[in-house]
């Protein structure tokens, strides 16, 4: 087990197991509660598999009634809750807890509402990303936030950690494409945020709710926008001596007022991974391989694909091949989109960072990720949204061997303290969860922090939905107005801190 400490569990709700379970079970019927152990097992972890946990109980509920019965008495019992979508989260943002209900939300797995008139469609949380676009396709559009784990994510969870995607740097996150929200808060109130509608009155809760890490309440139903398939797509696959070149060539690309449709970045490590597990025809004798698609109308796209030749071409391209057909373009995808797989090939383990930098300092932060690498001992392999500067490094490590797992934690802050000291974020898409939970008094300050939390007890004064993700210190709701921190020692040491 690491070094990151959750709450300490509350003895009297562990002692009350029996009884919650009878109640949930009243609430929710059937197969919908899951109390034996084995079965409760599948539930311990997320996507962060390095850390584990059995929950209380697991419960499933099919219904806007069942949630918000069950938030009600969680609200009025002290119960803890952790929402739960997929459990694809790489942060940890579904790690159960001891005296915690696990809620997940898979059960709410229908399309609601398809209208190409308003381009928008609304959904149950528990369907898939990808299963917005399959429900859509078939007049010509789709859902632009595109995950590498579409297959499998929730939209609930694309929601909660305002997930991104290859996409993204054109059509935006998550929080640029949801319209409206039906949520049901920790006292078990139901309110609807937006709608169909392009924007609306007072503050934006919206915007606030994606992102929020199921820390504000459960997402129950979700109105996406929709796009129409551009007329045409083509991809330029280009390889560079260094990685620098290939950060300078992005820079360039974006400078020049070209906005690709996606533009990805792989290291030599990432590419040699990748090759080899899915023989997409990479270069293998260049340092850094970048994939720019371009996509619109035909006349624009190939005007485009010229332009961005020339630019990779004076940042001393060694390799460019452009894709002429559709089964082209998507083999030079084939391989960035296994890339994560490929370098699960290569190594026991790794860990997936999500840092986001400005991309004029790209290359730097690569070259001090190459010294941080010979500082903690461990190779790091390097795939990226290269367009929006959201890096994703992967370090590889061995959990088998005493030591590498903490050296691995160990580098993988440095990498994110780097990307804040030049400018940039402890996240791009993958939320803050528990793996960064720590880091963010890097990143705000206690004040900063303390608003936040203000925010949060508007919502849960509490704490019971998510505690121990997001923020480092938990406070009591009531000293947050007058708390002040001297000298590291604070106030209120009753409180249970971890
Ligand atoms: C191989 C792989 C590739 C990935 N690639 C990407 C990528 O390219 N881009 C990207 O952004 N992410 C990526 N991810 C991370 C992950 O898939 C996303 O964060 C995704 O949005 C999580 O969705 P989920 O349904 O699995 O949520 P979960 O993991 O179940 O939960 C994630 C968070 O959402 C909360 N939550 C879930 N459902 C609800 C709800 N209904 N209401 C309120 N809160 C809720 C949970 O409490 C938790 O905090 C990847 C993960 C893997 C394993």
């Amino acid at each position: 087990m690491t070094a990151i400490l959750m709450p300490v569990p509350d003895q009297s709700i562990l002692a009350r197991r029996r009884e919650i379970v009878a109640a949930l079970q009243g609430i929710v019927p059937g197969e919908g509660v899951i109390d034996d152990e084995t079965e409760m097992r599948p539930y311990e972890t997320d996507a962060l598999t390095a850390y584990r946990q059995m929950p209380l109980i697991v419960v499933l509920p099919e219904t806007v009634e069942q949630v918000s019965q069950v938030l009600c008495y969680c609200h009025e019992n002290g119960v803890k809750v952790v929402p739960r979508g997929a459990g694809t989260s790489l942060s940890g943002g579904a790690l159960p807890l001891a005296d915690g209900v696990l809620l997940s939300m898979m059960k709410f797995n229908q399309v609601l509402d398809i209208d190409f008139a308003n381009r928008c469609v609304t959904v149950q949380p528990g369907v898939t990303n990808l299963g917005v676009t399959r429900a859509v396709e078939h007049e010509g559009f789709y859902y632009a936030p595109d995950p590498s784990s579409q297959i499998a994510c929730s939209v609930g969870g694309n929601i909660a950690e305002n997930s991104g995607g290859v996409h993204c740097l054109k059509y935006g996150l998550t929080t640029n494409n949801v319209l409206g929200l039906e949520m049901v808060l920790i006292t078990g109130e139901v309110i609807r945020l937006g709608g169909k509608h392009l924007d609306s009155e007072g503050y934006d809760l919206l915007a606030l709710m994606t992102g929020s890490e199921g820390l504000l309440g459960v997402v129950t139903e979700v109105t996406l926008r929709i796009l129409q398939k551009p007329e045409t797509a083509r991809a330029l696959l280009v390889g560079f001596p260094t990685s620098e070149d290939g950060g300078r060539c992005v820079a360039e690309i974006i400078a020049n007022g070209i906005i690709p449709g996606g533009m990805e970045m792989m290291d030599k490590l990432a590419i040699d991974a990748a090759e080899a597990f899915v023989n997409a025809g990479y270069p293998l004798d260049v340092e850094a391989l970048l994939i720019v698609e371009l996509d619109g109308p035909e006349a624009e796209v190939n005007d485009l694909i010229e332009r961005v030749e020339a630019i990779a071409l004076k940042n001393k391209a060694s390799h460019i091949r452009i894709s002429t057909s559709e089964e082209e373009r998507m083999t030079f995808w084939a391989g960035r989109k296994a890339a994560f797989p490929a370098v699960g090939r290569i190594s026991p383990d790794y860990l997936c960072m999500d840092g986001t930098i400005p991309r004029r300092e790209l290359p730097k932060v690569l070259a001090g990720m190459r010294d941080l690498s010979e500082k903690h001992g461990l190779r790091v392999a390097n795939v990226f949204h290269a367009g929006d500067g959201n890096l994703h490094p992967l370090i590889l490590y061995d959990a088998n061997k005493p030591g590498e797992l903490e050296a691995a934690e160990a580098f993988g802050a440095d990498i994110l303290r780097l990307c804040v000291a030049v400018g940039g974020v402890l996240t791009g898409e993958h939320g803050v969860g528990i793996e960064k939970r720590d880091l963010m008094p890097e990143m705000f300050s206690e004040d900063d922090l303390k608003q936040q939390q203000r925010v949060k007890c508007a919502f849960d004064e509490n704490h019971l939905l998510n505690p121990g993700k997001v923020f480092p210190v938990l406070h009591r709701c009531a000293e947050l107005g007058r708390m002040h921190v001297h000298k590291g020692k604070l106030p209120f040491p009753d409180i249970p801190r971890f």
